[in-house]
């Protein structure tokens, strides 16, 4: 029987996981989750109040140990969401942190306060390989969110893929400030560090300094989101001890979104680090990533980890063979990573395969060495304009070398003549005329993809992940 977490089984006092001046070691961790999973014995579904906490990781593993799947829910949820959450995923019972005070639509599910001081005595036998880890909401980016199933199999085979390809030991602590709601900061951020038996720091929520101090300190590696990345890199150019402890670092690691080329030769520039990008999803885990050892080219996201196929096609869905850098197909993707379904959505799990492969949603192309570059989002990022399909990502990140561009996202908009029309959102550093913009993108890239109009807001609309949410910028 493969076992998720082996130190769990043979705990000692080494750290697994610090918020703070809260730690909890390898033995007080396999303590706590033996309490856990003693209370929900026989329990099939549990939901975690996923509050940036000790007690939401020792939920998380708690649950795990039970055999339950864990549904983690964003404390920051709306109503409307968390009734259609918690109707989807019928959880039978709610873990949280004391003092917590349940929402409407989680009153009649039985609460469990978790409580670090617990013990119990031996952890169950681990379930099967196969069985339903953790039912995670997608983002909800492109549509209603979605509860993906994830087996034990995808969480395990995929930790193992990237602690080989990222020298990732049990010697290392792992510093972010990640939710610990998404694939990210919960699989990757917390089940990762604890798969492997070493620690990680979590920030709760993640300033530079604190971050910094990490590295400065105990901490060997980084994962974030381009935004803490954006972050970082301005801090660090303020304050010349942030980039030196950004420099410290063994590996820095971004994703779940595009980390603009700017912005990773930025950091380069300041600290001497050159980020490692990975792309992945709720449904697939990680698909690829650039290894430790390998060429940390900015705007690429590498090649696929350890047991993950991936694919591009064409609208056709042929198989797109040439290696050009330049042809652009929907990546496709099967192995030992993906999910079991939708929850509760036969139809939209049907509808997400073909043949045995996954088909993500997101648009990019291949060099000659195998690197995928991340187009978009076929959804929203490509845009039909004009008889010619532009990726928005491009003119994104075209005008964000212009020095007057802060932040910017490009959609299209319908349009009588053009069908579609570019339009440029711009956080502006400071005052810039229209015109310009759109004549530096005409100059850098060709005519046809210059913005027909630019549009200048205070801030872009972004989840907690720091993903731009571009159906609010379209639909208002
Ligand atoms: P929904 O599926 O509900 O619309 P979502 O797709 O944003 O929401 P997630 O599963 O959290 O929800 O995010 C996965 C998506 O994030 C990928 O499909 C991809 O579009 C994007 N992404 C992740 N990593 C990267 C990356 N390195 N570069 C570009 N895009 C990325
Ligand atoms: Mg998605």
């Amino acid at each position: 029987m493969a076992v998720l977490f082996p130190k769990l089984r043979q705990p000692d006092d080494v750290e697994a996981l610090r918020f703070g001046e809260r730690a909890l070691d390898y033995r007080e961790l396999a303590g706590v989750a033996a309490a856990i999973a003693d209370r929900l014995a026989g329990a099939r579904r549990v939901a975690v109040w996923a509050t940036p906490t000790l007690q939401t990781c020792a939920a998380v593993v708690g649950g795990l140990a039970a055999g339950a799947a864990v549904v983690p829910i964003n404390p920051k949820v709306g109503e409307r969401e968390l009734a259609h959450i918690v109707g989807d995923s019928r959880p039978e019972a709610l873990l949280a942190a004391p003092g917590f005070e349940p929402p409407e639509a989680l009153r009649d599910v039985p609460l469990h306060e978790v409580d670090l001081a617990a013990r119990g005595g031996q952890l169950p036998p681990e379930p099967d390989d196969e069985a339903p880890a953790l039912v995670v909401y997608t983002s909800g980016t492109t549509g209603p969110p979605k509860g993906v199933v994830l087996p034990r199999r995808a969480i395990r085979a995929n930790l193992d893929a990237l602690a080989e390809a990222w020298e990732w030991t049990d010697r290392d602590v792992l510093v972010h400030g990640l939710p610990l709601f998404h694939v990210h900061g919960l699989i990757l951020g917390t089940l990762g560090p604890l798969r492997l038996g070493g620690s990680v720091h979590h920030l709760g929520r993640f300033s530079s300094e604190a971050a910094a101090a990490e590295l400065a300190g105990p901490a060997t590696m980084m994962f974030g989101v381009p935004t803490m990345y954006h972050r970082l890199a301005d801090d660090a150019e303020r304050d010349p001890a942030i980039a030196e402890a950004v420099g410290r670092a063994r590996l820095l690691v971004s994703g779940s979104a595009a980390l603009p080329a700017v912005e990773h030769e930025r950091i380069e520039r300041l600290t001497g680090q050159r980020v490692v990008e990975r792309y992945g999803m709720s449904e697939t885990i990680m698909n690829c990533g650039v290894r430790a050892d390998g060429d940390r080219r900015p705007g690429y996201v590498g090649r696929p980890f350890a047991g993950v196929e991936l694919k591009l096609v064409d609208e056709q869905g042929a198989e797109i063979t040439t290696s050009d850098d330049e042809t652009v197909g929907e990546i496709l993707v099967r192995g030992s990573n993906l999910f079991s379904g939708y929850l509760n959505r036969p139809d939209a799990t049907e509808e997400a395969f073909v043949d045995g492969w996954f088909r993500t949603g997101d648009m990019a192309t291949r060099a000659p060495d195998g690197y995928i570059r991340i187009v978009g989002r076929k959804a929203t990022d490509i845009i039909k304009s004009g008889g010619y399909k532009i990726g928005a990502g491009e003119i994104e990140n075209a005008l964000l070398e212009h020095p007057a561009v802060a932040e910017v996202a490009v959609t299209g908009e319908p349009d009588p003549d053009l069908g579609e029309r570019i339009v440029a959102w711009v956080v502006a550093a400071h005052e810039v005329a229209e015109g310009e913009l759109v004549d530096h993108v005409a100059r850098l890239l060709t005519p046809h993809k210059r913005p027909r109009e630019v549009r200048f807001l205070d801030a872009l609309p972004r989840n907690e992940m720091g993903k731009v949410q571009k159906k609010a910028l379209v639909h208002g």
